[in-house]
């Protein structure tokens, strides 16, 4: 959602005559789009908008100071005190009110300048928006959150849900299709509750339009439909694979996290699921070391994943956030306790997330690439339907759909060659 978020920045900003640079040495202004969901985000934000202050601004530049912008959820949360902290901070702006950055990187020219807003007055989705590829696109359907679950800041610095009117919604799509693009995902931080109950007719209409790929993020796991997870085998473009975040194996930590599921519910869901396509591929998020967590709870935890099998975990270290419910629940489990768990559960993931791989071998897929490998120009990655990396030899593919014979299953990424 936030790198979406910069995606309407940059393209407002662009719109108005502004071009982006690469560097902040050739920068005028720089915006920092942040994040406040744990801890080590919020560390380096304040780092590094600090330790620029040392870099010169250009000596063509018609400003005479480099305007530093702070944005997105610490901006919302800490507003002024981000100014006091660091001096070089000129524009802090919010969650609810990216469409008046321009109006505040101009009052900054003379002055500083702190804008929160508790509300947003129009969706924010409505501006223009400079994609990084053209094949690939984000659609927020929603935004904020109603959930609260009690370890989680988001409800607090992104607002109420509100959802999108579909119209809107299928317009801008409608839009990207003509565009070029072939991969859809829709976003929200959970599309389940979008408009009432409305998510699959949504889904249905947007099938409809007739992408290549289409995906959505992120489902909360108390309001994922019968008719969503029937979609999985009745929507052509929907491709098999969903992030369910699960957070705890155990039903006294879900009840604390204030969830609203139990891990019994959870499996219900994943077979009902797996009826439909035995091959969806899955994927979670876990937080270790929610406070509290004993060695029994966390097992609980760890015999989940082991169950399931995912292609891929997200697990995170609890980290404690100010103003959250979980924030006033004592815990005295020791740091090194907390992190052995956490290994612990990387290595099941790896180990799982290997053996899933290993059914695709020898299979052939189609594959969306996304450019040249970062570490040897002569691989070309991708994506599968279900979201694997694959790498191949090749050249110059970004943006096409290729079908690749698989011939090895890594744990994080396939090979294979182009047919
Ligand atoms: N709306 C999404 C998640 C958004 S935050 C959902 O509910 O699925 C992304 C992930 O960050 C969460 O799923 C959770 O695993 C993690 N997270 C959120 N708050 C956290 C905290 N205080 N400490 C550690 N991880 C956290
Ligand atoms: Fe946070 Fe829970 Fe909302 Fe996700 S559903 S954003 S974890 S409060």
């Amino acid at each position: 959602m936030n790198k979406h978020d910069s995606e309407r920045i940059a393209g407002m900003l662009e719109s108005l005559g502004n071009l982006e640079v690469g560097t902040i040495e050739e920068s005028d202004v720089v915006i920092y789009m942040t994040c406040c969901v744990r801890e080590a985000a919020d560390v380096r934000l304040y780092g590094q908008a600090a330790s620029i202050k040392n870099i010169p601004l250009r000596k063509n530049s018609p400003f005479d100071k480099r305007i530093v912008c702070v944005g997105g959820c610490i901006g919302q949360r800490d507003g002024n005190t981000l100014i006091d902290k660091v001096s070089n901070i000129n524009v802090v702006f919010g969650t609810h009110n990216i469409g008046n950055l321009p109006a505040l990187i101009d009052k900054a020219k003379d002055d500083n300048v702190v804008e929160i807003l508790e509300r947003s007055e129009n969706f924010p989705t409505d501006l223009p928006t400079k994609r990084d590829n053209f094949w690939a696109a984000w659609l927020p359907i929603m935004i904020g959150c109603n959930n609260f679950c009690s370890y989680c800041i988001v409800p607090y610095v992104r607002g109420r849900e509100k959802s999108r009117p579909m119209q809107d919604i299928i317009d801008e799509a409608i839009q990207y299709k003509e565009q070029g693009v072939k991969e859809l995902t829709l976003l929200g931080q959970n599309v389940n509750s979008y408009d009432h109950g409305k998510f699959y007719e949504l889904l249905c209409e947007i099938d409809k339009i007739g992408f290549d790929r289409l995906r959505f993020a992120t489902s909360h796991p108390k309001d994922i439909s019968d008719n969503v997870i029937k979609a999985f085998g009745t929507l052509k473009s929907l491709q098999p694979q969903l992030h369910l975040p699960v957070q705890s194996g155990s039903n006294r930590i879900l009840k604390e996290m204030n969830r609203r599921y139990t891990a019994e519910h959870y499996l219900g869901l994943i077979d009902k699921l797996r009826n439909v396509n035995p091959d969806i591929a899955l994927s979670t998020d876990i937080i270790v070391g929610f406070p509290g967590e004993s060695e029994d709870d966390f097992m609980d935890t760890y015999n989940l994943i082991d169950k399931v099998g995912y292609t891929q975990v997200f697990s995170f270290i609890y980290s404690r956030r100010e103003g959250t419910p979980a924030a006033k629940i004592p815990d005295d489990t020791p740091k090194e306790v907390i992190q052995d768990r956490f290994n612990r559960l990387v290595d099941l993931i790896a180990k799982r997330a290997y053996e899933i791989n290993q059914k695709d071998k020898d299979t052939i897929v189609d594959v969306l690439f996304e450019g040249e490998s970062k570490k040897d120009k002569s691989i070309q990655t991708g994506k599968t339907p279900k979201g694997q990396t694959v790498h191949v030899k090749g050249k110059n593919l970004a943006g096409q759909i290729k079908k690749v014979q698989i011939d090895e299953c890594k744990t994080w990424y396939l090979t294979g060659q182009i047919l």
